[in-house]
């Protein structure tokens, strides 16, 4: 194993690539240097550290909450998990622990939800209060829009498997089976190096 791999710690953002198409992860463990920093994922970047500027001026209600503390760009780990993270937002009100992720989004899809769901896991493993970490909200950016998610057991099922997918694609390195839909392979940067789907 090389130590590239040794070393690797999945992100909360790799759960993205993996309910896409779980290969692309496949090819950042093992070809970790032939992708380079997009331009959307500098655009990305830019419109959450504007998004952190106007949220500290936004009111709680956005979130239906009357009062909280929020603390901003927290950093989270597991060991236990393999798992890491920089999460947007904390909410911390006298009852609840509150993940809150920014998206540069007007829908709402199954990957953002997961990692949403990779960010509570998270924070409920790592915060001394041991507050519950039931819900989340996920901030459309476009939209300005709060939307609550609660953390079921059928999210928290998901993102178990999801994480032991990971887990097996990066311990034991074996590429997993291509996009379920060849479309999807139309415009992907790793196009080149899946010579077995047909687009
Ligand atoms: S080309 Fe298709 S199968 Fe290969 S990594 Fe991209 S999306 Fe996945």
């Amino acid at each position: 194993m090389s130590d590239g791999v040794e070393t690797f710690t999945i992100r909360v953002i790799d759960l993205k690539q993996y309910v896409y198409c779980p290969r692309i992860l496949y090819y950042q463990v093992v070809l970790p240097a032939v992708r380079p920093l997009t331009y959307k994922m500098e655009a990305g970047i830019t419109a959450h550290q504007v998004e952190e500027g106007r949220e500290k001026r936004r009111s709680l209600r956005s979130y239906g909450l009357a009062d909280g503390e929020c603390t901003f760009n927290v950093p989270l780990f597991s060991a236990a998990l393999g798992l890491s993270g920089i999460l947007d937002m904390v909410i911390e009100t006298e009852t609840e622990l509150i993940p809150v992720d920014y998206k540069q989004s007007r829908k709402i899809g199954k990957h953002v939800k997961l990692q949403l769901m990779a960010y509570g896991r998270l924070l409920e493993l790592a915060h001394p209060t041991g507050k519950p970490v039931q819900r989340g909200f996920l901030y459309l950016i476009p939209e300005r829009k709060a939307t609550a998610v609660p953390f079921t057991p059928s999210l928290r099922r998901q993102l178990n498997q999801a994480i032991t997918g990971l887990q097996q694609i990066i311990w034991q390195q074996q590429m997993p089976a291509p996009a379920k839909q060849p479309a999807q392979c139309v415009d992907c940067e790793f196009r080149r190096f899946c010579n077995d789907v047909v687009t």
